[in-house]
């Protein structure tokens, strides 16, 4: 019988590290630890083991091609397949760079947006029946951020394609170059249309699942995690509506490992975690 196989993305640290470890102790199969740093996932690893736990690592950064393609046959040749699929990796802002040439708004449409597509693109065809993908939002990444009825509309067409998605993605990018998002009728904030985007991509793949001629029975969900301590809101500390303390890692890994473990048959939803 074939081992199980889970990938999590950008998991040497925060929710990602937290969901590996619960799929270490829940899944039955191997599990990826994936970094786009190799040092800091090997030392994430090591630390994993140093509590019993046996987390493989391999390197993976979402916005590299090359990387991504490595690393789709590395599992081609040693696992033939993946069950679950997380997609964690993401970013909120600039940290180590004084560069104004260096624009927020594409880094952050690339990595979140762009980056999730194409490990998708290259990991879809791996995946085995009953596989279950996981997309990180976020509370932002409803439709209620986007001020503008007609961009709410486009987003929210039953016949939306990836490649429609793509073009308002790029969109916003050229809008804030332009510092004319606000007037265009966008949300202020890059992370914020990347986090929409990428909720709109989940539906748009559950669909392409359900249509497929052979079908997988695959599902894919986005899911907001809670509002978490992680480096990211540590930095830039996101606001919530009513005035919670952050979860911890460990609790915000719960909604995710949920639909990864199953869901019971929740598919091209998003799921807001209920914060206690
Ligand atoms: P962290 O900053 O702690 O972790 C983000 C992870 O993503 C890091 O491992 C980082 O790697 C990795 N990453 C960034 N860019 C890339 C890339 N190009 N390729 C591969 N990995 C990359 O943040 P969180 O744990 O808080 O965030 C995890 C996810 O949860 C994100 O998608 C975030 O948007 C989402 N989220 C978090 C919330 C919160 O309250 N914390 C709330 C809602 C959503 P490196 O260490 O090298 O930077």
């Amino acid at each position: 019988m074939e081992t199980k196989v889970a990938v999590v993305t950008g998991a040497n640290k925060g929710i990602g590290y937290a969901i590996v470890k619960g799929l270490c102790e829940n899944f039955y199969g191997n599990v990826y630890l994936t970094s786009r740093n190799e040092s800091l996932g090997q030392q994430a690893v090591s630390q994993l083991e140093s509590m019993g736990y046996h987390p493989k690592f391999y390197q993976l950064d979402i916005t590299d091609q090359d990387s991504i393609n490595k690393f789709r046959d590395h599992i081609q040749e040693t696992e033939k397949g993946i069950d679950v699929l997380i997609n964690n990796a993401g970013i909120a802002y600039l940290l180590n760079t004084t560069d104004s040439a260096i624009k927020p708004a594409d880094i952050i449409i690339s990595t979140n947006y762009f980056g999730t597509l194409r490990v998708c693109e290259t990991l879809f065809p791996l995946l085995r029946f009953n596989a279950q993908v996981v997309n990180i939002s976020s509370s932002t990444g409803r439709l209620s951020s986007i001020p503008s009825k007609e961009l709410k509309k486009q987003f929210s067409d039953p016949n939306l394609t990836i490649e429609q998605l793509n073009a308002l993605m790029k969109d916003f990018v050229r809008d804030t170059r332009n510092n004319a998002h606000i007037a265009n009728g966008w949300c202020k904030y890059p992370y914020t249309a990347s986090k929409v985007g990428l909720s709109a991509l989940t539906v748009i793949q559950q669909k392409y699942f359900d249509k497929e001629i052979s079908n997988r029975n695959i599902s894919v969900n986005s899911v907001h995690p809670g509002y978490v301590e992680t480096d990211m809101t540590r930095y830039v500390p996101i606001k919530t509506s009513r005035d919670q303390s952050p979860l911890t890692t460990e609790e915000g890994s719960r909604a995710p490992l949920y639909l990864a473990l199953g869901g019971h048959g929740l598919k091209g939803y998003y799921n807001m975690c209920v914060q206690t």
